[in-house]
């Protein structure tokens, strides 16, 4: 470790791409973003917490996979997309551009303005119509998660909604269908999200994808027993594809009957700690589902996300090693993707 620049953890802190690859937005209406308010991430907490870029999520909760339900869950996800996309202005002495790369996102770093960048959260916003996957595209989606809470028409999830009436299993993993969407996902140069699929979704799509697949937030398996997240097979093989968990700071998923109360930037650096040691460092990075669940003690918002850079210092990161993990990584992984489009 530099000496010189560890002894002003903060300075370092604030040098890195920090990117948070899953954060939700309000729907329909919520608080402007540019103003600090009740929400865990606004422009000015992340401005504040020295947090760069986050992915922000068009997300769309399961519902019965009706025709009319289809539809509607495309139109709020194209809603919540021109949402996002409208966060990228200036406002308030706060800087914010979508940024739809690699290099978009290093340039927003490189002039210090806030990245944005979309995502689309549930396959089912596609409802059963491939063509859509290029309409988020275009409004600049650049992953897409395959399922949230219940089994959609492109894959089963780890969590079955029995309101539903899921079984345990629908497709084996992943249907037809969902094999399409990750040739089309490949083709247009979105990463394929694996977080809230089920064990063999996961498997599949990490063989199919011609891009590694990521897990934009989860954690491991192995210290806390929660369906969403990733077993020791499951890690290997991100790494044999090239992908990565995004460990994430939802407390029932770090800790046992965790509590935001209870859980501790600790226990999150321990979830980094192992995936670390199991695969690479390469292959793990930096989450926090703000907005969506995720917070604790120590990191409630993204105006407190010094926090782990500090505590990654702690245990002996060096510099380097921090940045791959807050965002070098994903950054690499949607270079990839970048150039295996088409
Ligand atoms: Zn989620």
């Amino acid at each position: 470790m530099n000496d010189a620049i560890a002894s002003d953890p903060i300075a370092l802190h604030r040098g890195l791409l920090t990117l948070d690859t899953h954060i939700d937005i309000p729907w329909p209406t919520g608080p402007d973003p540019f103003l600090e308010g009740p929400r865990r991430v606004d422009l000015p907490k992340m401005h504040r917490g020295g947090l760069a870029a986050g992915c922000f999520a068009a997300y769309v909760p399961q519902a019965a996979r009706t025709p009319e339900n289809e539809a509607a869950a495309f139109e709020r996800a194209i809603g919540m997309l021109q949402a996002i996309r409208a966060m990228g202005r200036s406002e308030n002495g706060i800087v914010a551009r979508v940024a739809v790369t690699a290099e978009e996102i290093a340039a927003c770093k490189r002039e210090g303005v806030l990245a944005i960048v979309p995502a689309v959260e549930n396959g089912f916003a596609m409802g059963h119509d491939l063509s859509r996957l290029a309409r988020f595209r275009g409004l600049g989606a650049r992953y897409l998660t395959l399922t949230h809470n219940g089994h959609n028409a492109l894959a089963d999830s780890c969590n079955p909604r029995t309101d539903l009436g899921n079984a345990l299993t629908e497709h084996g993993g992943l249907s037809p269908l969902g094999r399409a969407a990750i040739a089309e996902l490949n083709r247009l140069g979105m990463l394929i999200d694996v977080a809230h699929v089920s064990r063999d979704s996961m498997l599949q799509a990490a063989d199919l994808s011609r891009t590694p697949i990521v897990s934009t937030h989860s954690c491991i398996r192995t210290l806390c027993d929660n369906a969403r997240n990733m077993d020791d097979a499951q890690l290997d093989a991100l790494r044999d594809v090239g992908g990565i968990i995004q460990i994430t700071a939802v407390a029932a998923f770090l800790k046992q009957d965790g509590k935001p109360d209870t859980v501790t930037v600790a226990d999150f650096a321990d979830h980094v700690d192992y995936a670390v040691r199991r695969i690479g460092i390469e292959h793990v990075g930096i989450s926090s589902d703000f907005d969506g669940g995720g917070g604790f003690t120590g990191w409630h918002n993204a105006g407190e996300s010094a926090n782990i850079t500090l505590e990654l210092l702690r245990r002996g990161y060096d510099r380097q090693e921090i940045a791959a993990l807050w965002g070098g990584n994903f950054l690499r992984v949607l270079r990839i993707a970048e150039e295996r489009a088409g």
